[in-house]
């Protein structure tokens, strides 16, 4: 995810396009960069770091003048925030130039076909082959910039934004879209191209938003040209008359940016197997395992760490790896296991895992794990973080910049990273079959259809959180894969709506919480359908023989717990393996909605901070 700027008209540029991307930091900050065409030539300053380190430099370096231009701020995907990895990227005759928000997939075979050509390549990033595919196709072809654009990303597997213009034709911006956002807004004999309309807000409120497969060419004193990718038919454009103002736009229309998070789970997932979940091959791709196939095979055991919310993710994976690899696993916090003095040898594997790839004691604990000889494998978001730097290999989420400050979108795409190792090493030891495998791998891809579907529970959530509201106590339940789901529901209710929760499996209610229960006390179990579902259901029995409100969350078409429970909440129905990708959503939901109606500050709870990056 990233922020794209464009602006072609009469003003000057520069300021309309740096304010924009001050606006869009909010979908990437790792680095950031402008190109200008000044009339003349192309002007082009880039940077790691912030919008504001872009705005120290550009003025040092570059003249900016000129009243068409692009900005970019990036959330790297391919290759790590660096001066010469941030956008725009110049093709290599250094008559292009490009900003892209996404990942194109299949860039490795494309660079090297460009490579064969005797193309040469800077930067790590995808969006560098893009930019060069174009150019080679252009070139070739004797054609124009918006026909290459069109031919190239017929060849291209993926998601982009792209904005992209030609030294030689200053009076054009070609852009295009396929599962990355794009507005265009229309002003008065001037266009601004944008990943939402927060930077052209206060210039006009007449907007095209680009459909998916859709290009278009922006030309000055002219109409804007829409045509559909695939098959070159002209599309007429919408325009649409935006109410909405600046603070709407940057969450999305959303009031809080842990709810837009909360939403974005579906396409977050995607993004997550994006490229590594090849279910028409029935493959599995990552090439941090690959490349490391046989300290996976030959470990001893999997030992996780991690803090809060990661953790549970870690915790959930002790049930996959275990369940599907047939690997042991011992899943620790890594405050506890940096100080005791930890059996580590170098026959561990040891998976860190961290949303921000900044969290101080987990990047502690590789470091001790390493200095005892193990093989350290990271799992966080935020590419060219120190947690990715200090690993020996790892795999990105891939989940886009999570800003509230509790995390939803990144337990959800942990867990998907996670089972994806899990599927991959368990059919490179044999211990799933080719059918199992193949379900896995269908069911999977089916996860961000399903997690949408959960959504669609909020309305009823919402009911449910307003007669529970004032609760001074919650219990969270499950069993299985869904008992660190029943920590992590207990953990959101406490971060952001200072409601005391606790998180149990349901069995152990019996050894003591059970003591709690009383007609007071509010009571979520997931009671989804496969997997120890006639034990929740005694357990739920035995709630109720106390007095205890159930709220269950259940299988859809679920009619047991339904009898028994004061409410219910239903979910799509998933292999066992995967259930926490989905039943974790109301959950989410029921505590961010607590928290609104008690006032609570959602997307900055007090004491908290988004990534804990002291001990
Ligand atoms: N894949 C591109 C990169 O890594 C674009 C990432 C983005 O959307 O910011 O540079």
């Amino acid at each position: 995810m990233c922020g794209i700027v464009g602006y072609i008209g009469h003003r000057e540029a520069y300021p309309i396009i740096l304010k924009g991307l001050k606006r869009l930091e909010y979908r990437g900050y790792d680095s950031a960069g402008i190109a200008l065409f000044d009339g003349n030539d192309i002007k082009l300053c880039k940077t790691k770091g912030k919008v504001d380190d872009l705005e120290k430099k550009i003025t040092k370096e570059i003249s900016t003048t000129g009243s068409l231009g692009i900005g970019h701020t990036r959330w790297a995907t391919h290759g790590v925030p660096n001066d010469v990895n941030s956008h725009p990227h110049y093709s290599n005759s250094g008559n292009l130039v490009i900003i892209h928000n996404g990942i194109i997939e299949n860039y490795e075979p494309l660079k090297k076909e460009l490579l064969k050509r005797g193309y040469k390549f800077t930067s790590d990033t995808d969006t560098e082959v893009l930019v060069n595919l174009i150019e080679d196709i252009k070139d070739n072809e004797n054609i124009k910039l918006g026909k290459a654009v069109q031919i190239a990303l017929n060849q291209v597997v993926g998601a982009y934004a792209i904005a992209v213009f030609d030294k030689n034709k200053p009076n054009e911006i070609v852009v295009a879209r396929l599962g990355s956002p794009l507005a265009i807004g229309i002003g008065d004999d001037e266009f601004f191209i944008a990943s939402d309309a927060s930077p052209f807000i206060e210039y006009t409120n007449n907007a095209i938003y680009l459909e998916d497969e859709e290009m278009a060419i922006v030309r000055r004193h002219k109409e804007v040209n829409i045509r559909k990718i695939k098959d070159d038919s002209l599309v007429n454009p919408y325009v649409q008359e935006l109410q909405i103002n600046l603070e709407q736009i940057e969450k999305g229309g959303y009031d809080h940016f842990m709810l837009k998070e909360i939403y974005e789970q579906p396409h977050a997932i995607k993004d997550t197997y994006r490229g590594r979940l090849l279910t028409d091959k029935a493959i599995i791709k990552m090439a941090g395992i690959e490349d490391n196939m046989k300290k996976f095979l030959n470990a001893n055991r999997i030992v996780v760490v991690a803090c809060g919310t990661s953790w549970h993710a870690g915790l959930v994976s002790e049930y996959i790896f275990e369940d599907l690899a047939r690997i042991p696993v011992e899943v620790e916090y890594a405050s506890e296991f940096r100080y005791r003095n930890p059996v580590i040898t170098e026959n561990d594997v040891v998976i860190a895992i961290s949303q921000s790839g900044e969290t101080a004691d987990t990047l502690a604990a590789i470091k001790l794990a390493k200095s005892k000889g193990a093989f350290v494998f990271g799992v966080c978001n935020v590419v060219g973080s120190s947690i990715a730097r200090e690993t020996d290999a790892g795999a990105y989420t891939h989940a886009g910049p999570e800003i509230g400050v509790a995390s939803t979108k990144a337990f959800t795409t942990q867990i998907t990273v996670l089972t994806l190792i899990a599927l991959r090493l368990a059919r490179a030891k044999g211990t799933i079959s080719s059918s199992d495998y193949r379900h896995h791998l269908l069911e999977l891809e089916m996860i961000p259809d399903k997690v949408a579907k959960a959504l669609k529970s909020d309305e009823k959530v919402k009911e449910i959180a307003n007669i529970y509201k004032d609760a001074k106590n919650f219990l969270y339940l499950g069993r299985g894969y869904n008992f660190p789901v029943a920590l992590e529901g207990a953990l959101k209710l406490k971060e952001i709506s200072y409601i005391h929760a606790e998180g149990y499996p349901a069995a152990e209610m019996k050894h003591g919480p059970i003591a709690l229960i009383d007609e007071n006390m509010p009571i979520v179990v997931i009671a989804t359908k496969k997997g120890h579902y006639d034990k929740i259901v005694s357990n739920i029995q035995e709630i109720k023989s106390r007095k205890g409100i159930i709220i269950g969350i259940v299988t859809k078409g679920d009619t047991m717990v339904k009898a028994l429970a004061d409410h219910v909440i239903e979910v799509p129905e998933t292999m066992e393996s995967l259930s926490p990708l989905v039943t974790t959503i109301p959950l989410q939901l029921l505590s961010y909605h607590i928290a609104v109606m008690l006032n609570k500050n959602v997307d900055q709870p007090r004491n908290l901070a988004k990534s804990v990056t002291v001990e």
